[in-house]
């Protein structure tokens, strides 16, 4: 008897970003529809033998996407908002859910389905949307076509199906439209109902059916709701069998729910929470096959595969090897393709990586060694060289920062004075108008921009030439905000493509690969940088840009930075070692940096955190332990300078009701958020939390090229200072400007500069 391996799910986007480039040329009306099918299909093809000759059992059908697998959920049980119906063609559908369609010729204009995070990942999803009295229907038209095409090349394939109570949880209600999504449990079973009939018709043997909500805290209707429905779906008359599929955390107390539920398999995520093995063991239904993750499916490191093995040899022992089967985590959308697609990192650190392939192969190894005691085998072998070599490594143990992380005290964490204080310093030395107008740190990256910075990495452009050509786009940048009157001035980040990234080139413990792309969301990719050893700053990273745009100009500027949380939050990050440890070391380098800038005269800093609430964990019985290293990571980075120099903060996404106690405790001086979407309704929970230190409620939306009139600004405003102090409200946009044009950027900013200058006299 062997030992099954199986894959969840495979990166769909392509190792050179296929999918992203046929899906942009589609857009753009560049190529046809049968070219970007050709594409899809190829990479479809591609991926299969892949995992084929990888050796994995249970290879994945369906789990391939043109835009994101929950929009395919939807379409397939028919939850098509009334809006897109009239869409005739089903791509052209497709599209408009997911990104809009415009088309002024044919008379169409809808908004696309709202986006976001997938649970706790950088991958966004589309929310689905179900409407009063909503009917279900089947369509497995894509879910067959794709078990078809993969019969077709030979390879027998399990199904991926994203299900019924996740894809309820998910969803959301149409906005007018009462009740909540759970009440359409009743109306959509039948459709699971008759897919897993279709499906056994075409004698599918199993089926995954991804329920990764049954690792969150659920209320007792959602509870409830997976009684209900695992029972059903297990309970169909012909269907094929059912793994339940669970990624992301424990199964805590909802482990009974599958049992009860009475499916043949259920899948596990051993890596991010091995701890639940036991338990999972031992409440296992008496013949129910479980699928281990014990390959990391979210992160690039290679396995320790001895550890991992240990964990499968702990459930072949108990289970014996015909019900366990080895798997990743997750699927493996989480991840780059391939390692051997990276050419340019050094041999040593790319043998401590696993990309999407070489998992496969590991999860195959694993699999063959399921039931020997000492596994032996090449990849064995190489895996311990790896580990014990990076273990040892000087590049990843730094006896320097080890020492510093470990003497951090409380003293570090606080700021001299308390924020009253600081603020009657603070406004004696700026002599600030009320409600004085800042923006948030970048300005626009133009064509010019990109194209320079293009050509100097290309070594087109002499370093000296983009030097002073950046320094020409600061000093006009400066120019401007001083002729538009705004009061806290920024250099405008020109010199830098992406706010994590660029200080992770000048940090050391940090390396870039050439394709580690992974899918955010459609065709947008990113390309995360990996955090491997610990963390040095050589020299100061961003002093020279302020002092030149502070030297232009008698304005206070601000100097601007990434937070220690959303560097680590945008990076894959070492394995090693727990992520508060890592956060902490770059909270220093952070630090070092903002005392830096205050002793090259920058009066004002900006440490940009707009990551801090999307590290919130799944459960929260955990937030309490998250929030309190990543709010003393913030207060170790922005706490060593003196009272009278201004520490602002940036925060995109802002749904912080929950979690205001924390952002207050940063203890930011001015805290610059994004509310214009909300119509400042956030700040009405800011107003009864009493939140202590100044606000800047962003006054206009920076995501859309619309220029907001100066009244719906003077509007906001009034409507801030209606909940909170005027003294203690700053104006701002949302946002970075960076996506932006100039022309709509200074209409917008001389509507705001006039906006304060009405309030002002108003309030
Ligand atoms: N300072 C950054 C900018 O303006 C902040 C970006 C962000 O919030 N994501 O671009
Ligand atoms: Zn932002």
């Amino acid at each position: 008897m062997t030992v099954f391996a199986s894959c969840l799910g495979h990166p769909r986007i392509g190792v050179a970003r296929e999918l992203k480039k046929a899906l942009e040329s589609f857009w753009a009306k560049k190529s046809s529809a049968e070219a970007l099918e050709g594409v899809a299909s190829s990479l479809r093809r591609r991926h299969w033998e892949a995992m084929k000759s990888a050796g994995i059992d249970f290879v994945p059908s369906n789990d391939f996407s043109l835009y994101d697998h929950v929009l395919d959920a939807a379409v397939m049980v028919g939850a098509v908002p009334a809006r897109y119906r009239g869409i005739e063609d089903r791509l052209m559908r497709y599209f408009a859910m997911a990104r809009g369609l415009q088309d002024r010729g044919a008379g169409v204009d809808v908004p696309a389905l709202e986006m976001t995070k997938w649970f706790d990942t950088n991958y966004h999803y589309i929310v689905p949307e179900l409407e009063e009295g909503q009917a279900f229907q089947l369509d497995a038209t894509k879910l067959l076509a794709e078990l078809e095409e993969a019969r077709a090349l030979g390879v027998e394939t399990r199904p991926v199906i994203l299900g019924p109570v996740t894809l309820l949880l998910l969803s959301k209600v149409a906005s007018g439209g009462k009740g909540e999504p759970l009440d359409h449990l009743e109306a959509l079973l039948p459709v699971y109902e008759q897919l897993l009939a279709q499906l056994a018709e075409r004698h599918v043997g199993w089926v995954q059916i991804d329920e990764p909500c049954l690792v969150l805290d659920l209320s007792a209707r959602a509870r409830q709701a997976y009684e209900v429905a695992l029972k059903r779906l297990a309970g169909s008359v012909r269907r094929p069998k059912i793994l339940v599929a669970t990624y992301f955390g424990a199964l805590g107390d909802n482990l009974s729910l599958v049992r009860e539920g009475g499916c043949e398999g259920l899948h596990v995520d051993l890596v991010r929470a091995p701890e639940q093995l036991d338990a999972v063991l031992a409440g296992l239904g008496a013949e129910t096959v479980l699928s281990v993750g014990v390959v990391d499916g979210r992160n690039i490191w290679r396995t320790d595969l001895d550890a991992a093995h240990g964990l499968v040899l702990r459930a072949v022992a108990r289970l014996g090897a015909a019900r366990v089967i080895v798997a990743p985590s997750c699927s493996l959308l989480h991840v780059p393709v391939d390692l051997a697609a990276e050419k340019k990192l050094d041999a040593e650190l790319k043998g401590w990586l696993a990309f999407a392939a070489q998992k496969l192969d590991e999860v195959r190894a694993l699999a063959g060694a399921a039931e020997s005691e000492q596994p032996s085998g090449v990849i064995f072998e190489e895996a311990r060289v790896a580990l014990s070599g990076r273990r040892a490594s000087p590049r990843t143990r730094n006896p320097a920062v080890r020492a510093r992380t470990a003497a951090v005290t409380e003293v570090m964490k606080r700021r001299a004075a308390p924020f009253a204080d600081r603020a009657t310093k603070q406004r004696a030395r700026f002599q600030l108008p009320a409600l004085p107008t800042t923006t948030i740190g970048s300005f626009p990256q133009t064509g010019d921009v990109r194209g320079a910075r293009a050509a100097w990495r290309a070594g087109k452009m002499s370093e000296a030439d983009y030097q002073e050509f950046l320094q020409a786009e600061t000093r006009r940048c400066v120019e401007k905000q001083e002729a538009l009157g705004l009061d806290v001035l920024v250099h405008g980040e020109f010199e830098r493509t992406d706010m994590v990234e660029y200080f992770g080139e000048r940090l050391e413990g940090y390396a870039f690969t050439e394709n580690g792309w992974v899918q955010s969301y459609g065709s947008r990719c990113v390309k995360p940088p990996v955090l491997f050893g610990d963390v040095v700053r050589p020299e100061a990273m961003t002093v020279e840009w302020s002092r030149y745009a502070q030297s232009l100009t008698k304005r206070p500027m601000k100097g601007m930075l990434t937070g220690p949380v959303t560097i680590l939050q945008w990076s894959f990050v070492r394995d090693d070692q727990p992520r508060s440890e890592t956060c902490l070391q770059i909270a220093l380098a952070i630090r070092d940096e903002v005392v830096d800038l205050e002793a090259g005269g920058i009066p004002i800093i900006q440490v940009d955190e707009p990551a801090i609430r999307e590290g919130l964990p799944l459960r929260r019985g955990d937030w309490a332990a998250y929030l309190q290293w990543a709010v003393d990571a913030f207060r170790v980075a922005t706490s060593g300078v003196r009272d009278e120099t201004q520490i602002q903060t940036h925060m995109c996404y802002s749904e912080f009701s929950d979690i205001l106690d924390s952002i207050a405790a940063l203890d930011a001086d001015v805290l610059l958020i994004e509310t214009s979407r909300s119509r400042m309704e956030l700040l009405v929970d800011f107003g009864q939390f009493r939140y202590p230190n100044d606000v800047g409620p962003g006054v206009y939306d920076i995501h859309s090229p619309r220029v907001p009139s100066t009244e719906e600004m003077v509007e906001l405003l009034e409507r801030a200072a209606q909940v909170l102090p005027v003294e203690r409200l700053w104006v701002n946009p949302d946002c970075g400007l960076k996506t932006r044009g100039w022309p709509e950027v200074e209409g917008a900013l001389v509507g705001m500069v006039e906006a304060a200058k009405r309030a002002r006299a108003r309030l």
